[in-house]
């Protein structure tokens, strides 16, 4: 994949690969790092009375194909703000979130990470400016050749394999650990290196370029993590970079998703760097919204023993009595309470 780095949002100069990681950029004028993740999207399959809800798209990409409410999530709001942001915009309906449908799927080209919710709402739908048809479907009846995009349809796919009216496989994890980051306007385009001026929406964050004039969003990373569980163990290793957040506390391998893999690939990828272990994805566990990124949490397997490293200096695998509670970061507390009421830690 070639990547436009494009420009330094603190003074606008060029940015070069930056060395160790080339998807992400690095200023040779003041040595700011500009980094591209992939962009996390939310969206609501609305079920009742066993339909579900699509809205045929106004807009491109994909115009004239159906597909669920849904959008970029924003820096500042969690995932469920942006899916019932976007479904009040699409189809003017304040939807009740339940649950994930399914896994989150990767949009690798587009560099988007997609999470399907399942929820229900009241009244009747109304097509916004984005949409212009609003349908209920019965499995059945959806217009599988008519779907906008894969990750459409295999949201749609599992909704149906999962129940269309079940209670969802999955609830979703809102936690959001200390005060949520602030949200600033970069000086410069990240394009174009031209002024940026704060845009008129009153949304913090939000700029519009002087010379380009594309608007600028600040959306949260996306990343993963992958617990590998072994004989109703959980595989954690205590943080040993002190630069970094967590400093000496309990997590699993974990990390940002980088541009052209799979979510999937992003936890494989991680646990690989941080334990040497090559492991297998079998679920989801969660996702953990936390105050700048959200984290697809996994659970996995892995063969062979894990060799320290220097994201990990010690490894150690717990059983569910003997969890280091207190001395985990946030998003692994989450992950493994969510292991130990599914059965899937022992002890
Ligand atoms: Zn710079
Ligand atoms: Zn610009």
């Amino acid at each position: 994949m070639v990547l436009d780095l494009g420009h330094c949002g603190r003074c606008g100069t060029r940015l070069a690969p930056f060395e160790r990681e080339p998807s992400h950029g690095e200023c040779p004028a003041c040595g700011n790092l500009e980094f591209n993740n992939p962009i996390p999207v939310a969206g609501v399959l609305i079920v009742r009375d066993g339909k579900v809800l699509l809205t045929r798209r106004a807009i491109e990409p994909r115009a004239g194909y159906w597909a669920f409410p849904g959008g970029f999530v924003e820096r500042g709001e969690t995932i469920e703000e942006a899916a019932r942001r976007e479904t009040w915009e699409e189809v003017g309906l304040e939807p009740r979130i339940t649950g994930i449908v399914g896994s989150p799927s990767s949009m690798v080209e587009e560099g988007h990470l997609v999470i399907a919710f399942r929820g229900e709402a009241d009244g009747e739908p109304v097509p916004g400016a984005e949409a212009t048809e609003v349908g209920w479907f019965a499995p059945e009846r959806i217009p599988w050749d008519e779907i906008a995009f894969e990750t459409t349809t295999q949201a749609l796919k599992a909704l149906i394999a999962e129940g269309i009216e079940a209670p969802p496989a999955h609830p979703h994890e809102v936690r959001h650990s200390g005060t949520p980051a602030p949200i600033e306007l970069p000086a410069h385009c990240l394009r174009c290196g031209g002024t940026l001026r704060a845009a008129t929406d009153n949304e913090p964050g939000h700029g519009v370029c002087t010379t380009c004039t594309r608007p600028l969003w600040q959306n949260p990373g996306a990343g993963a993590s992958l617990l590998v569980i072994r004989e109703g163990r959980v595989l954690l290793g205590r943080r040993g970079i002190e630069s970094r957040p967590g400093y000496g506390m309990w997590a699993g391998p974990a990390g940002f998703a980088e541009l052209g893999e799979t979510i999937e690939e992003t936890a494989q990828r991680e646990l690989f760097e941080e334990t040497g272990l090559r492991g297998e994805v079998r679920g989801l566990i969660s996702i953990y919204n936390g105050s700048r990124h959200i984290e697809v949490a996994f659970h996995g397997e892995a063969p062979g023993e894990p060799t320290p490293t220097a994201e990990f200096p010690e490894l150690e695998w717990f059983s569910a009595s003997d969890l280091p509670f207190g001395q985990m970061f946030d998003s692994c507390t989450a992950s493994v309470e969510r292991l130990a009421e599914r059965g899937l830690l022992f002890g």
